[in-house]
């Protein structure tokens, strides 16, 4: 039974991790390594290969036996291909044939992909998505990233590149976006948008998050602590996060629109700040979108946490051998 693990690889921007994903989808053996210590593609995927070689052996398999190895990618990927375009935040890659170099390298199935439609694949899957056939999921960080699932199989439309939700603009002439534009969602309720938000708070005065802020937060501001004083009853930082939640609403509202879906996953580190921005989203939503009769959506939170991108990774593995992705 040792060919049936699947590699997970979940690329980000400060750490890769690295795990064996049993059918059922429990997570087995894992690693972290540090992502600046991988300079280059050709770094990247001797170190990964080397951490699979260890973790196969440590389950007595050989990676010529695993079932596959997936990794979702930090930036835009054609899946198709298995090419990593760009990686946002981590330098040196440019159109970069990664599902290629690990098939070679390991010899079993290889895929690739973006990592927000990892995550979606993850949850839907594994997470709060299981048993939908229409939904979406929002990856909510220092970017918004998004994936969707339409009628049971991942939306990638005619470019391979649907989904990017936080790329949708809802406020004409708005902050500028990482992507050059102005207005995204992204731009709106990315963690640059709730620091600008707090900064403002703070001029306003709001003691208990500058408390929060200089004791716990060493003098930084960080959206965590922006949530923890939201939550010991500062007003501003309780502000901060209804406006986030409007900015948001309105967003999903649009998402709604356009997609009908049955429910709403909100992933990422800022979904944390649920019980904050929750209610300003919901009556946002509510007011914002076009009923469907007898299908209102739900908006739930993210199951994986952290296994996510390499659960959803090993998802990816899967639904390839259906011929579904
Ligand atoms: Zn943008």
């Amino acid at each position: 039974m040792s060919g049936r693990w699947t590699v997970g690889v979940d690329f980000g921007g400060t750490n890769t991790k690295i795990g064996l994903v049993a059918p059922s989808g429990r997570l087995g053996p894992s690693r972290v390594i540090r992502s600046s210590a991988l300079r280059g593609p050709r770094a990247f995927v001797d170190a990964v290969s080397s951490a699979v070689d260890d973790l196969a052996r440590s389950v007595g398999a050989r990676p010529a036996r695993l079932r596959g190895l997936a990794v979702g990618a930090p930036g835009p990927v054609d899946a198709a291909r298995g090419i990593v375009h760009t990686c946002v935040n981590v330098p040196g890659w440019r159109e970069v044939p990664l599902q290629r170099l690990f098939e070679r390298r390991l010899g079993c199935r290889c895929r690739v992909d973006n990592d927000a439609n990892v995550v979606t694949l993850g949850e839907w899957r594994l997470g709060a998505g299981r048993g939908a056939r229409h939904l979406v999921c929002l990856t909510l960080g220092t970017g918004v990233g998004g994936g969707i699932i339409c009628d049971g199989r991942l939306l990638r439309g005619a470019a391979g590149s649907a989904g990017e939700i936080g790329h949708m603009v809802v406020q004409a002439g708005g902050p500028r976006c990482g992507c050059g534009r102005r207005g995204c969602l992204e731009a709106l309720v990315g963690t640059t948008a709730i620091l600008a938000l707090g900064r403002r708070a703070l001029r306003q005065g709001a003691p208990r998050l500058r408390h929060i802020m200089e004791g716990r937060g060493g003098g930084r501001l960080a959206p965590r602590w922006i949530g923890q004083a939201a939550r010991a009853g500062d007003r501003r930082a309780q502000a901060v996060w209804a406006e986030i939640g409007r900015r948001l609403g309105l967003g999903l509202a649009n998402v709604v629109n356009i997609l009908s879906p049955e429910r709403i996953i909100l992933a990422g580190g800022i979904a944390n700040n649920w019980s904050s921005f929750g209610p300003a989203m919901r009556r946002t939503l509510r007011a914002e979108a076009m009923c469907t009769p007898g299908r209102a959506v739900r908006v739930v939170r993210a199951a994986l946490g952290d296994e996510a991108g390499i659960l959803g990774a090993a998802v990816l593995v899967w639904e390839t051998g259906r011929g579904e992705t």
